[in-house]
């Protein structure tokens, strides 16, 4: 269905950072598959232990008891300091996930805590229950009835945060830096401002890290900087470096809820998926992944910064790691299709936002080289 504006391209191949496409033309790849190629195109190592996987076994039930997803979950638990884990496919999925459990638990204790307070501009998925969570109608038209329950505020603002939690308030969901709603960063006060609210008034505090989790923004995970824990984790994205498969994490005591028959998936956390993700996790310990995002995020931000000075188009530069964002005071599709058109490829967030998202293990040399091609089209598309 059309269900995307697509641009009229068709890649068919990738190695690293590039991406080539039905006439062979060569792109350098800031989308990344929005977020999902953590190791960029045909890592070796990812290679490997997927074709191993698939010549052993591809799938099975959650039935039985998948070693693979035993060895991911410890992983997973252990980086995040969560408990539990429950995987599935997809980032909505995900979050359906950690807001059922959210319900599940205040239900299972006797309390009529169900409301879920999230932000504005925010991004949690499409299914019913994500676009009603997100806070940006463009998502939500025409899809009414809509699930109930949801209170939007603004990011960053503690004081309207506060006055909206009440008796019925079961959990805040945030995503700790917006992706798609403009790449806008929650601040560390304001991230530990909602913590101390959450534990204050009995409320559940639950991140979506389904874009900024598995090293985009410098560390394992976004939370990690502003130095707090989430109650309830979810990832997906980058998770499986291409592999699709989603996990909600949580404290043991809120897992409880979700006992035997009370949620449930085909396809999550089988063994190739698991595997695929398990993979990606060490990739980054060994080839030291988290080091290099600081490093090249900083020069990409650097270079973002210095070509503000020179384009008047260009507002500010927004995110952290390799999750960062050029705000306009234009459209920035022509400046899109132009940098299509040299060769690199950029995504938006929103009409004015320009996202800018590489593998996690980009070189210094190809962060130079998309720096250039942005400043040739930026001089373009002002002409
Ligand atoms: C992409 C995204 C989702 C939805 O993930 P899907 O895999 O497309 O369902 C949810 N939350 C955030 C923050 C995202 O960036």
């Amino acid at each position: 269905m059309n269900t995307y504006g697509r641009h009229p391209l068709t890649l068919l191949r990738g190695k690293g950072s590039r991406v080539w496409d039905d006439q062979n033309h060569e792109y350098l790849d800031f989308v990344s598959g929005i977020a999902v190629n953590t190791l960029g195109h045909a890592h070796p190592r990812l290679i490997h232990a997927i074709a191993e996987q698939a010549a052993t076994m591809l799938h099975c039930s959650n039935l039985y008891h998948i070693p693979e997803q035993i060895e991911l979950a410890k992983n997973l638990c252990q980086l995040s300091g969560l408990d539990r884990v429950f995987f599935c496919n997809s980032g909505a999925e995900a979050n359906e996930a950690a807001m059922k459990l959210a319900r599940k638990f205040f239900y299972d204790a006797g309390s009529k805590r169900r409301t879920i307070i999230t932000a504005t501009q925010s991004f949690h998925g499409r299914t019913m229950q994500t676009i009603a969570a997100t806070g940006q109608d463009k998502v939500k038209t025409g899809f009414d009835p809509l699930p109930v329950g949801f209170k939007h505020v603004p990011l960053n603002d503690l004081k309207t945060l506060t006055e909206s939690v009440d008796s019925h308030t079961a959990a805040i969901l945030l995503e700790p830096l917006q992706g798609e709603g403009g790449v806008n960063l929650a601040s560390v006060e304001y991230l530990q401002g909602v913590r101390s609210l959450c534990n204050q008034h009995g409320v559940l505090l639950i991140l979506d890290e389904v874009q900024t989790g598995i090293g985009r923004t410098g560390t394992m995970f976004a939370f990690e900087q502003a130095n707090i824990q989430p109650d309830i984790l979810t990832l997906a994205k980058g998770l499986g470096g291409g592999v699709p498969i989603g996990a909600m994490l949580a404290k043991e005591d809120i897992a409880t809820s979700f006992s035997a028959g009370t949620h449930g998936t085909t396809f999550g956390g089988n063994p190739l998926s698991c595997v695929a993700a398990s993979t990606v996790l060490s990739v980054i310990e060994q080839e030291n992944i988290l080091a290099n995002v600081l490093a090249r995020g900083q020069q990409l931000r650097e270079g973002l910064q210095g070509l503000k000075q020179c384009f008047d188009c260009i507002e500010g530069v927004r995110g952290q790691g390799l999750l960062l964002g050029l705000a306009c005071n234009i459209e920035v599709a022509s400046l899109i299709e132009c940098c299509r058109q040299h060769g690199l490829l950029v995504l938006p967030a929103g009409p004015k936002v320009l996202r800018l998202l590489p593998p996690l293990n980009i070189s210094k040399e190809d962060i130079s080289e998309a720096l250039l091609l942005l400043e040739q089209c930026l001089n373009e598309v002002k002409e």
